[in-house]
């Protein structure tokens, strides 16, 4: 536990001491809470600052390369390069803002009742787009009539970053089953692949900034090593958390965890026939 005093923060720890006493440790841990606060406004600042002057080189590019005889053939290589870059410091600088501004905002999110059905059927068809007819994805059929209550951008945000990741570490003609159910007080949805799998070593450290197993693969794939971390921050904003299960050369299953307490029930008005 910690306790806020005026100007000071303290955490306060009870631990079992010999046979039947108790220790009562508190820290001071007001430095420690600064220097955080620092380390956020810094990132934040950097990446704000960083975000114009990108901006303008991309959308220079971009018109150079529109134009024509701006670019002679044998630089267009070079000029396609440059954009690429670009599009992945843009990436990064997005990625680095939605995480200052999740760490910065840590009260609840203002909920709206999101229809579970048409959110899947979304991330299924956005799958689909990205996997370019590269991998057989499915969607378990939803019980009609369910709504979660949460940030529809934030959730939404959550999990298609799980099913780009199930995407971009498949290999093509690999599978990969979207799923949503309940388990005893939670609901669940899992987006589960045979992809390139995990080892277990890893799995721990997946939701760290910036940590990934393979450097290379996930650059290739255009990704910026902070999805699974901002996938945690919203889902910890929404009382859920995630499951991860993986092995090594056979695939991985993750798996958003939320309370049903969220969860809204609400009659399916059946289509009338006509007279
Ligand atoms: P990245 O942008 O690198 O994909 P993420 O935070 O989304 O960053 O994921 C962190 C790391 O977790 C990835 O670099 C990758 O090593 C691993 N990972 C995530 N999803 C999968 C998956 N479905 N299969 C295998 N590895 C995965």
């Amino acid at each position: 536990k910690s306790w806020r005093t005026t100007g000071a923060t303290l955490e306060i720890q009870l631990v079992p001491f010999g046979a039947n006493q108790k220790l009562l440790i508190s820290r001071d841990i007001s430095q420690m809470e600064k220097l955080e606060t620092m380390r956020r406004d810094f990132i934040a600042n950097v990446s704000h600052e960083l975000r114009t002057p990108l901006t303008v080189v991309g959308g220079f590019l971009e018109t150079l390369t529109d134009m024509e005889g701006a670019v002679p053939e044998s630089t267009r290589g070079y000029f396609a390069m440059m954009q690429e870059q670009t599009g992945r410091m843009r990436r990064l600088i997005e990625d680095l803002l939605t995480l200052s501004q999740l760490e910065n905002s840590p009260e609840a999110p203002q909920d709206s009742e999101i229809d579970l059905s048409t959110l899947l059927n979304m991330l299924l068809h956005e799958g689909i787009s990205l996997s370019q007819g590269k991998h057989d994805i499915s969607l378990a059929p939803v019980e009609p009539g369910l709504f979660i209550k949460g940030a529809t951008e934030e959730l939404h945000s959550a999990l298609g970053n799980l099913v780009s990741n199930a995407v971009r570490y498949t290999p093509a003609g690999g599978t990969i089953k979207l799923r949503l159910f309940l388990r005893g007080t939670d609901v669940l949805f899992s987006v589960q692949d045979t992809g390139i799998g995990i080892e277990q070593q890893h799995i721990d450290r997946l939701t760290e900034r910036f940590y990934r197993v393979d450097r290379s693969r996930s650059r290739e794939t255009g990704g910026t090593g902070l999805g699974l971390s901002i996938v945690k921050h919203i889902l910890t904003r929404h009382q859920g958390h995630l499951e991860i299960e993986s092995e090594a050369g056979k695939g991985s299953t993750f798996t958003v965890v939320l309370p049903q307490s969220r969860l809204i029930r609400k009659p399916v008005t059946q289509p009338t026939a006509a007279a």
